[in-house]
């Protein structure tokens, strides 16, 4: 290293001839080596002089091929044709320097991208002595660039025919840097009066008072983006619900860009929003006086066959006291037939009376408030069983309780009501020839409701039976099987219903029925 200083110092003169010749092969090897660029000379016309690995990889010839040929070799026809080789020397020659991108032909044909650099070479007096010529091949970088510029433009191209949502860009000051057509079509600003602008200007006056713009951007910064619906303002002054969404954008070193806004007109959906409100509302409205209508109809109803049936006892009391006055007073002198007769209009009018007293219950069913209480189903059971102990007995039913029992909130009598119909049916529906056995029990479910089972071992119910039994005057059976008014579980769902339950089967012919009743549970403190 010293010793070159001192060359230098001393000038070109001194170095030795030998050393000289070792520098200048040092260099000669170096450029011949290199092989990512094509290096090489030429001469003050043009012809080629040196060729290195580079030119070879690069361009496909073998130095002795190309060494003394022009360089116009690598243009092509019609660049030559309007000489251009020629005119590049003269501006290296004029300038020192010529550089330029474009592309140029390999030996196959072939063609690559290149960047190119003449440099004018002089000796030390200045006078021509040549070209040196760097060539690099930059194809693929010029293919990435294309492509990156490409996708770029497709990107802008699209975010800008975007007619339906404003999409812009903010500085990271918050102005505005770019404007699509939906942010025209939104707002009323065109590009050129809108970029440049702060974003401020978009915002309500109350908005600006209150820094809004200000601190969307500080949140957008501090947690990446930003979103609201709010009011904003459009260029004639008018007001618009938006939906928008700030998006903070940062580069690689976490530095602020910029600011990417998107927003939409949410003022259709708002209105459509409110109609459907509105519609709802006015739905509700309907439903509810219909529903008044519907059950003060009902109470008129249930009023109507309360009366009727009310009504009708009178004279029914008057059928049966005179056909068993007529029985008694003329026993002596009626024909036997017409006992008969009479037998048989006391045991219809016997039978009109059960009717009656069955819809009289029903009806008072659909009257008045019940208020439920805890009801406790052992005395309720006993009172039960005692009073149908005859009924029982009878048939010699056996009636099991299956303890411990639950505690329901119900309405005593109701409920009594409820569960004498039941016990009636287990017992009643069951062949002469069995002795009835009839299983009550409770289970309890989720805590908040008490199922109480009445079960039979009778004749059971077909499952497309099930439902409609339930109904007013619906019978399985003539009255010459099974006796009966058709109004008893009747009863037992509008009284189960009433007490803010429901009522139910399961059964199958020949395996017995299992009827239950959903109450609501009491609960552990006593009420
Ligand atoms: P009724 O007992 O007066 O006929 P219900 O309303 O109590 O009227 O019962 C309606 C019908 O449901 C009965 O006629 C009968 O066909 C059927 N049914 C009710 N309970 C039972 C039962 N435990 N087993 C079989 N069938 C029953």
């Amino acid at each position: 290293m010293k010793d070159e200083q001192t060359d230098a110092g001393t000038g070109g003169a001194v170095l030795p001839d030998r050393r000289l010749k070792e520098r200048e092969e040092g260099l000669r090897l170096l450029v011949e080596s290199v092989s990512d660029y094509a290096i090489f000379m030429l001469d003050p016309a043009g012809f080629i002089m040196s060729w290195n690995a580079g030119a070879e990889r690069m361009k496909g010839w073998r130095a002795h091929e190309i060494i003394g040929q022009h360089f116009s070799r690598f243009y092509s026809a019609e660049d030559v044709a309007a000489g251009k080789p020629v005119m590049e020397l003269r501006i290296a020659t004029a300038e020192g320097r010529y550089e330029e991108e474009g592309w140029r032909f390999r030996k196959d044909g072939t063609q690559f991208f290149a960047h190119v650099s003449i440099t004018a070479v002089r000796d030390a007096a200045g006078t021509l002595r040549g070209f040196g010529k760097v060539t690099r091949d930059i194809t693929e970088r010029m293919r990435t660039d294309m492509a990156l510029r490409e996708s770029e433009e497709r990107f802008r191209l699209l975010v800008e025919s975007v007619g339906d949502y404003a999409i812009y860009m903010l500085d990271p000051e918050g102005y505005v840097a770019s404007w699509n057509t939906g942010a025209e079509r939104l707002k009323g600003w065109r590009a050129d009066e809108a970029i440049g602008q702060h974003v401020s200007l978009f915002h309500t006056p109350e908005g600006r008072a209150a820094r809004k713009p200000q601190i969307e951007l500080q949140i957008a910064r501090e947690q990446g983006v930003f979103r609201e619906e709010a009011e904003r303002l459009r260029k004639d002054g008018s007001i618009f619900m938006a939906d928008v969404t700030l998006t903070a954008l940062f580069d690689e070193q976490r530095r602020l860009r910029g600011f990417a806004k998107v927003t939409r007109d949410m003022t259709e959906r708002k209105r459509a929003e409110d109609a459907v409100r509105e519609l709802n509302r006015d739905l509700e409205l309907r439903v509810a006086a219909r529903t008044a209508e519907l059950s003060e109809r009902n109470a008129e109803l249930n009023a109507f066959a309360y009366s009727i049936a009310h009504d009708l006892r009178a004279p029914l009391r008057g059928i049966i006291g005179f056909a068993d006055a007529l029985a008694e007073d003329f026993a002596d002198i009626l024909p036997a037939e017409a006992t008969g007769y009479l037998g048989r209009i006391t045991a219809a009018a016997g039978r009109m009376n059960d009717l009656i007293e069955d819809l009289l219950a029903y009806s008072r069913l659909g009257q008045g408030e019940i208020s439920p209480v805890r009801v406790d189903l052992e005395p309720l059971l006993r009172d039960i069983l005692e009073n149908m102990r005859t009924r029982l007995d009878e048939r010699n039913a056996e009636v099991e309780i299956i303890r411990p029992l639950a505690t329901p909130r119900a309405h005593y009598a109701t409920l009594q009501q409820v569960v004498v119909n039941l016990i009636e049916n287990a017992v009643k529906f069951v062949p002469p020839d069995r002795r009835p056995h009839v299983r009550i029990h409770t289970e309890t479910h989720g805590g908040a409701w008490v199922r109480l089972w009445v079960e039979d071992n009778g004749i059971g119910i077909a499952p497309e039976h099930q439902t409609r039994i339930f109904n007013i005057f619906e019978r399985l059976h003539g009255q010459g099987s099974y006796e009966g008014t058709g109004v008893g579980l009747a009863v037992v769902r509008r009284a189960s219903e009433r007490l803010g339950g429901k009522a139910g089967v399961e059964s199958e012919p020949g395996s017995g029925s299992r009827f239950w009743v959903d109450l609501p549970a009491a609960s552990e403190r006593s009420e």
